[in-house]
């Protein structure tokens, strides 16, 4: 039978297109990273996306949000364009747009019914809860990251994906993600008022209002993704970390973990 994933099937055969349209995918954060994230998951007819993020569209995504058209207003919550996005392209997949963050009720209920979660968020805090709970669930994640530096003398960007399993490990084992920007993430506002007196503003925080670019998200999103069908069709294994540096023009594979992990000590027997 012909139909839309003809010369898809060709790649992952019919076992593997057919993982795919059983699969139900999470995409947390509905940002630059995870509007890309949806498009190429509804174009590979993924059965069920539920994404989650509780911002609206403003004027200065309108540069990088994949499915913010000229006639959305500014303040549409950006799960809806989502999934007016995914409905556009295939009306057979079923989204479950949830306006509101992962660690929310509604949110950690919505993580209960899927195989995998992307995550797409800005913020190491953010990050480690949720490396936390898809662990703690034996649930697989694969997060992404993009990263921009501009000074006068230096200029670097690009991003990072990291693949949490039972094989991969996590990301703290894979020594991603900052102390210090997680401290001040979840610690108070004074507190961070505070660092940011004494260290300088983190870089981090700058990332959130910095430079962000659609080619730079587009490419983490893809490597996201590309890992994401390892997992799920077996065209190869995954591979734990990819650091891409655009201003090299490379994307290099990373190995590195640390032994004894506690996140990854909390998985459940059946997924070690
Ligand atoms: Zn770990």
């Amino acid at each position: 039978m012909r139909d839309r994933f003809d010369r898809q099937r060709l790649m992952f055969g019919d076992r593997g297109q057919k993982r795919l349209r059983e699969l139900r995918v999470a995409v947390v954060g509905g940002g630059g990273l995870g509007a890309f994230v949806t498009l190429e998951l509804a174009y590979l007819g993924v059965g069920m996306i539920v994404i989650l993020d509780a911002d609206v569209l403003e004027l200065s995504n309108r540069n990088r949000e994949v499915g913010a058209w000229e006639s959305h207003e500014e303040g549409t919550p950006k799960v809806a364009l989502l999934g007016d996005l995914v409905a556009t392209i295939d009306s057979t997949i079923e989204v479950v747009a949830i306006p509101e963050r992962f660690e929310s009720p509604q949110g950690r209920k919505a993580l209960q019914s899927v195989d995998v979660v992307m995550g797409c968020m800005d913020g190491d805090g953010a990050r480690l809860e949720l490396n936390e709970l898809c662990c703690e669930r034996g649930l697989p994640l694969i997060d992404m990251a993009s990263d921009t530096f501009v000074e006068p003398d230096e200029v670097l960007f690009g991003g990072r994906v990291c693949v949490v399993t039972a094989e991969t490990g996590c990301l703290c084992c894979q020594r991603v993600l900052d102390q210090r920007e997680i401290r001040l993430d979840l610690g108070s506002g004074e507190q961070r008022a505070d660092e940011d007196a004494i260290y300088g503003v983190r870089r981090e925080a700058l990332a959130a209002r910095g430079p962000s670019v659609i080619s730079f998200n587009g490419v983490v999103a893809s490597l996201g993704v590309t890992e994401l069908l390892a997992l799920v069709t077996g065209i190869r294994k995954p591979f734990s970390q990819l650091d891409y540096r655009g201003h090299e023009g490379i994307v290099r594979k990373i190995v590195d973990r640390s032994a004894d992990c506690y996140y990854c000590g909390l998985r459940p027997e059946r997924s070690r």
